[in-house]
């Protein structure tokens, strides 16, 4: 039977393969060309909004080098001179691949060789012709850039001219371990962040939920705000702050806690992150 990509499949086994999935992207208008490390949905994190099936608390297991790179040079040949397309029904406008997205079931700089992934998949793709019109990204929550070996994984990632979109839902150490169930304090966080906007390109990625009806609070927004402010004053560059809220159900057993935050307040969040002289973009 054909399958359909749709913008709501989000399967990470649609195509078949083990470390690469598609994903037709609403926001982005195109195809995703996903990669996915952490195959044992292992994450360092636990967020209460994860979709991961089964998230477990781990690392991403050793990775299979040789089937990554047959897996990239068939799919980027299926997509680029064969007829994916046509198999997924993807509709005219959308047949662009608008990017290569590490991101999977799992924190995906948790991998041993992480730098050396990051490499492989920006060589292949470099000579598939993918770049610079499409781009190179990397989606963490940023708990390990003070690795070397995530470190040496951005300076890949850059000099293939990606960027990294760093995931930071709180600014206060009680919301984080609320959110995303970590001790990682604010300083460490921050720390890292100024590190990973250093060694490549960074967005902040920031996802706010309404837990148990609370809104957004004052005391979240100050800290943000501050921590943002605390960025500047370190010299930090950030290309851009992206505020979005939950799209789809989580998996996790406080998904009937947690709803949407209105646009209305995302955006009214947003202009005072722009006020500190950020770009800032919103997705409902
Ligand atoms: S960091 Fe990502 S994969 Fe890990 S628990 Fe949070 S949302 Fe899930």
């Amino acid at each position: 039977m054909s399958k359909i990509l749709t913008t709501t499949n989000h399967s990470r086994d649609v195509a078949g393969l083990k470390y690469v999935y598609p994903v037709l992207s609403r926001r982005a208008g195109g195809l995703s060309i996903g990669i996915n490390f952490n195959t044992n949905n292992a994450c360092n994190w636990r967020c209460i909004y994860c979709q991961v099936p089964d998230l477990k608390i781990g690392v991403a297991p050793d990775l299979d080098f040789q089937l990554l790179e047959d897996e990239l040079r068939f799919f980027f040949d299926d997509v680029q001179n064969g007829d994916f397309y046509q198999r997924f029904h993807v509709h005219e406008d959308n047949r662009v691949i608008k990017d290569i997205a590490v991101s999977g079931n799992g924190e995906p700089t948790s991998l041993k060789d992480f730098d050396k992934a990051v490499a492989l998949i920006g060589k292949l793709a470099t000579e598939a012709g993918l770049f610079p019109k499409s781009r190179f990204v990397l989606i963490t929550n940023g708990s390990l850039v003070h690795r070397s070996i995530v470190q040496a994984g951005l300076k890949a990632l850059k000099e293939c001219g990606g960027e990294v979109w760093f995931k930071l839902d709180s600014a206060t150490d009680e919301g984080r371990a609320l959110i995303n169930n970590v001790g990682q304090s604010r300083l460490a966080s921050m720390e890292n962040l100024l590190l990973s906007a250093r060694l490549c390109p960074t967005k902040l990625q920031t996802c706010l939920v309404d837990y148990d009806k609370r809104g957004l609070t004052e005391k979240e927004k100050y800290a943000y705000l501050e921590l943002l402010k605390d960025i500047k004053a370190k010299s930090g560059v950030l290309m851009e702050v992206m505020l979005y809220t939950i799209a789809r159900v989580s998996l996790q057993p406080e998904a009937n806690r947690l709803e949407k935050l209105s646009l209305r307040i995302l955006n009214e969040f947003a202009d005072e992150v722009r006020i500190l002289g950020f770009e800032v973009k919103v997705s409902p």
